[in-house]
C-alpha cells in the first residue's frame, strides 16, 4: 500500500469513526455529555503532564545535540535553548494550574482556557523552533516527530485541531517556500501536517468512542432504575421508588425534619370496577393520581402508587398544623373531581379516606407506613370519605 492510499483509507476511517461518534453523542442526555466532557478533561490533563515531561526531554537532547555539532552561531542556540525551556516550564505550570483548577472544581470555562492556552502556547512554541531550525540550519527532519507527537498526543475537538494544525502547515510552508526549498521538499509539509491531523482525530475519536459507549450505558442504566421505581399506569413512584427517593431526600435534610405520610385508598373501588369495567378503572386510578399529584406541594414532597387503589404522600418538613388541612386537600380534590361512582357510594362521586402518620427523622419507614394504614383503616370503618390522623383525632366530612 503505497503512502497516498494509506492517507486515503485513514481519513475515511476517520470520517466513519467520527460520524458514528456524533451519532451515539445524540442520544446521550446533556448533562452526562457534560460530566463525560468534564472527564475528558481531566483525563487530557493526566496525559498532558507525563508528555510535557517528555517533550522537554527531547527539547534538551537536542540543544545538547545542537551544542555540540557546534553547527550554528552560539547566541542563536542559547536562545534557542532558553526559548524552548521556558516555552516548556510555562507549558507545565499552566497544566498544573488548569489540574488544580480542575481539582478544586473551580468554573469549567477557566480550565478549558487555560487548557487552550497550553496548546496554543505548545504549538507557537514548536513553531519557532521548527522555523528557527529550517532558517537556520535548513533543516527538514526536526519537525517530523515534533508534528507527529503534537498530533498524536493531545485529544482536541475538531475545531481546535483544525486551527492548530491549520497554524503549523500554514507558517512552516510560509517559511519553507521564502527559504527556497524545493517542491518535494514543500510537499512534504502538509502531508505531515495532515497526517498528524488524521492521527490526532483517530485517536480523539477512539478516546470519545469509549466515553460515549459508557454514557450510553450510563443513560440507559438511568432509564432502568427509573423505570424500577414508577408505577407504569399512573407514571407515579412506586413503593420501591418512594422509599428510596425518601432515603434521599431525607438524608440531605438531617434530623429533625417533620416528615408525614398520608395514606390515601379509593373508596369501593371495587365495585366501582364491577360497575364500569376494569378499564375505566384505570382511567380511575389515572384520573385521581393526576390529582393527587398536583395537591403535592413542595419540590421535596412525594407521591406515589403503592398499591391497587391505594396512594402514599410523604410530604416533607410540613409542622403538625399543616398535617390536617393538606389531607382535607386531597380528599376534597378528589371528591370535586365529580366522578361518577358506583351505586351505594358514599357520595355518589368517587371518594377517597385518608389516614396520616408524622414524625420527625430519623423515621423508620415501615413503622409510619403502618401507623398511617391503621389511621386509614379506622377511617374506612368511620365511614369512608374522611381523614383520620394517626396520633386518633377524626375529621368526619361535613
Ligand atoms: P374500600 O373502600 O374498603 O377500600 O373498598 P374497595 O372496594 O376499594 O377495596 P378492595 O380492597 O376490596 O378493592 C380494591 C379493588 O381495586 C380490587 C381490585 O379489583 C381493584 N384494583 C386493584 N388494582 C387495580 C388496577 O390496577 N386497575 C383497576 N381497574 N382496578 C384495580
Ligand atoms: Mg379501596
Ligand atoms: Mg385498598
Amino acid at each position: 500500500m503505497d503512502f497516498f492510499t494509506f492517507l486515503k483509507d485513514s481519513l475515511s476511517d476517520g470520517r466513519q469513526v467520527l460520524r458514528q461518534g456524533e451519532i451515539d453523542q445524540r442520544q446521550l442526555p446533556p448533562e452526562l455529555l457534560e460530566r463525560l466532557d468534564t472527564k475528558n478533561a481531566v483525563t487530557n490533563v493526566h496525559r498532558l503532564v507525563p508528555f510535557s515531561v517528555l517533550i522537554f526531554l527531547i527539547e534538551i537532547l537536542n540543544q545538547v545535540v545542537i551544542f555540540t555539532a557546534d553547527v550554528s552561531p552560539a547566541v542563536h542556540e542559547a536562545y534557542l535553548a532558553a526559548g524552548g525551556f521556558m516555552m516548556m516550564l510555562m507549558a507545565v505550570v499552566v497544566v498544573l494550574a488548569y489540574q488544580f483548577l480542575t481539582a478544586s472544581m473551580v468554573d469549567r470555562r477557566h480550565c478549558k482556557c487555560l487548557y487552550r492556552a497550553f496548546w496554543w502556547l505548545f504549538t507557537i512554541n514548536m513553531l519557532v523552533f521548527v522555523c528557527l531550525e529550517i532558517v537556520t540550519r535548513n533543516l527538514t527532519n526536526n519537525y517530523f516527530y515534533l508534528l507527529i507527537l503534537t498530533a498524536a498526543f493531545p485529544l482536541l475537538s475538531r475545531r481546535e485541531a483544525f486551527w492548530l494544525f491549520g497554524l503549523d502547515a500554514v507558517v512552516t510552508i510560509t517559511v519553507a517556500v521564502f527559504h527556497g526549498f524545493t517542491p518535494q521538499q514543500l510537499l512534504q509539509l502538509p502531508l505531515i501536517a495532515l497526517f498528524a491531523l488524521i492521527l490526532s482525530r483517530v485517536l480523539y475519536n477512539a478516546h470519545r468512542g469509549n466515553d460515549i459507549t459508557l454514557g450510553l450505558l450510563e443513560a440507559s442504566n438511568q432509564k432502568l432504575s427509573a423505570l424500577a421505581r414508577t408505577d407504569p399506569l399512573t407514571g407515579l413512584l412506586n413503593r420501591r421508588g418512594i422509599q428510596e427517593a425518601l432515603g434521599e431526600t431525607l438524608a440531605q435534610k438531617g434530623d429533625g425534619c417533620g416528615v408525614v405520610f398520608l395514606m390515601v385508598d379509593i373508596d369501593l373501588f371495587k365495585s366501582y370496577n364491577d360497575r364500569f369495567g376494569h378499564n375505566q378503572g384505570d382511567v380511575c386510578l389515572q384520573t385521581v393520581a393526576n390529582t393527587l399529584r398536583r395537591c403535592v406541594r413542595g419540590s421535596a414532597d412525594l407521591a406515589a402508587r403503592i398499591g391497587g387503589e391505594e396512594f402514599l404522600m410523604a410530604l416533607i418538613d410540613c409542622p403538625a398544623v399543616e398535617v390536617l388541612p393538606a389531607a382535607e386537600r386531597l380528599r376534597q380534590a378528589v371528591l370535586n373531581l365529580g366522578l361518577e361512582a358506583a351505586t351505594g357510594a358514599v357520595n355518589r362521586c368517587v371518594t377517597v379516606s385518608v389516614g396520616t402518620a408524622s414524625a420527625k427523622t430519623p423515621i423508620d419507614f415501615v413503622t409510619l407506613y403502618n401507623q398511617a394504614d391503621k389511621a386509614l383503616y379506622r377511617a374506612k370503618n368511620s365511614g369512608r370519605n374522611c381523614v383520620v390522623l394517626g396520633n386518633g383525632i377524626d375529621c368526619n366530612p361535613t
